[in-house]
């Protein structure tokens, strides 16, 4: 149950504790509106994740990447403090356009839009974000199932309990929202209708990631970026940290491998790269990947064919619904940068500022 500082004023029901969730709650709590998180998840960050391992480098097994025209997460990590680093991409690649033909060393013109990571991690804003909040507001494991019209605002339903809220905010990808979570009275058809082939961004794909003690790809005559037609894995980076002090390289995997077991994943990981590197290719210290396929509070299968960024950024997001009282953030309902850290944190700032204005409207 949610309980406000002052009855007058609207709680506010976050559904899921992703960058999204957690920029808005940054910016309610700045303006002293109550609210809670409730998150499926027994993490926090949902399609942020850093792995972690004590004198390594850290893996990022989800978001990784930012440019200098993503400016709201520009300005937001600026805000908070936290700093950014070039990635390496070196000025050549290995290439391998086609099966028949060994893969070969060619030159990388000049980055002129360089690619940004978040110093220590991409869950490092996950968890700044977190201190600045409070751990206590947001409650994890909360599969939220149901949610309700009420007399005075909503009533949302979890597997283990229910919560009241005059407001509530989904986060999650649209196509989760309206096929996971029931909704009483239902939703308009004109919005079911676009949320049935809204893609959710990276929903598919597979990461890979290995820890190393040397950098071996950095040598006279290879590259740690790879781009290969082959595959399985079609793009690789180094990933080493921002100090340059521990080493890894991570990549993509070809998002159709989702039903074949980890080890079988890695050995066709350490079959490619020992195309490349040689026998120092199995030296890894540790393999790490995401399978977002496999993930259900991230993907659930679609019903029919849908392209990659289908209906990202749709104008319907920017309404509410359930007569004012459910509004929708998530990367994938910005107008701008849908699906990217950016998105995710314009969508929060555009729900905050609706927020915001509905409360002033309350309490004037
Ligand atoms: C592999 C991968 C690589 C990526 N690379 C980049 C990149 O380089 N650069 C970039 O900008 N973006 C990248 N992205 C996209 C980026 O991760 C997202 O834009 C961003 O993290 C989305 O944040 P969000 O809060 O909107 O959604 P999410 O992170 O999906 O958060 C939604 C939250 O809702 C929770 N949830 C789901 N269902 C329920 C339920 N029923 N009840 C309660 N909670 C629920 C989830 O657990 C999750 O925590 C990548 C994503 C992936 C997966």
């Amino acid at each position: 149950m949610i309980k406000n500082k002052n009855t007058s004023i609207p709680s506010v029901l976050i559904i899921g504790a992703g960058l999204s969730g957690l920029t808005l709650a940054y910016y309610l709590e700045k303006k002293d509106i109550s609210y809670q998180l409730l998150e499926a998840r027994s993490r926090i960050g949902g399609r942020i994740f850093t792995n972690y391992q004590e004198g390594f480098a850290p893996l990022e097994i989800g978001a990784t990447w930012l440019g200098k025209k993503h400016q709201a997460l520009s300005n937001l990590l600026t805000e908070l403090d936290l700093e950014i680093f070039e990635q390496i991409l070196g000025d050549r690649a290995i290439y391998e356009p086609i099966s028949t033909s060994p893969p070969q060393l060619v030159s990388l013109p000049p980055n002129n839009d360089p690619s940004y990571r978040i110093k220590g991690g991409s869950s490092f804003l996950i968890n700044t974000l977190v201190e600045k909040i409070g751990r206590e507001k947001i409650s994890l494991n909360q599969v939220v199932t149901n949610i309700s019209s009420t007399t005075n605002g909503l009533s949302v339903k979890t597997k283990t309990d229910e919560f009241q809220a005059n407001l509530v905010v989904s986060t999650l990808p649209p196509f989760l929202l309206t096929n996971t979570i029931e909704f009483n009275p239902i939703l308009p058809e004109a919005f079911k209708k676009i949320t049935a082939t809204t893609h959710t961004w990276m929903g598919e794909s597979i990461k890979v990631g290995l820890r190393y003690t040397t950098p071996f790809w950095r040598a006279k005559n290879s590259s740690g970026t790879i781009f290969s037609s082959v595959g399985p894995i079609p793009e690789m980076y180094d990933h080493a940290d921002a100090k340059d002090q521990y080493f890894a390289i991570k990549g993509f995997f070809n998002g159709a491998y989702f039903s074949v077991s980890k080890e079988e994943r890695l050995e066709m990981v350490l079959t490619q790269l020992e195309k490349y590197y040689g026998p120092q290719a199995r030296n890894f210290v540790s393999y790490e990947e995401g399978v977002w396929r496999n993930e259900p509070f991230t993907f659930t299968p679609y019903n029919q064919h849908v392209l990659p960024h289908q209906n990202n950024g749709h104008a319907i997001f920017s309404d509410t619904l359930m007569n004012g009282k459910l509004y929708i953030a998530g990367a994938e309902t910005a107008n701008q940068h849908p699906g990217y850290m950016e998105g995710a944190v314009r969508s929060a700032q555009r729900v905050a500022n609706q927020i915001i204005e509905h409360h002033s409207s309350l309490v004037s």
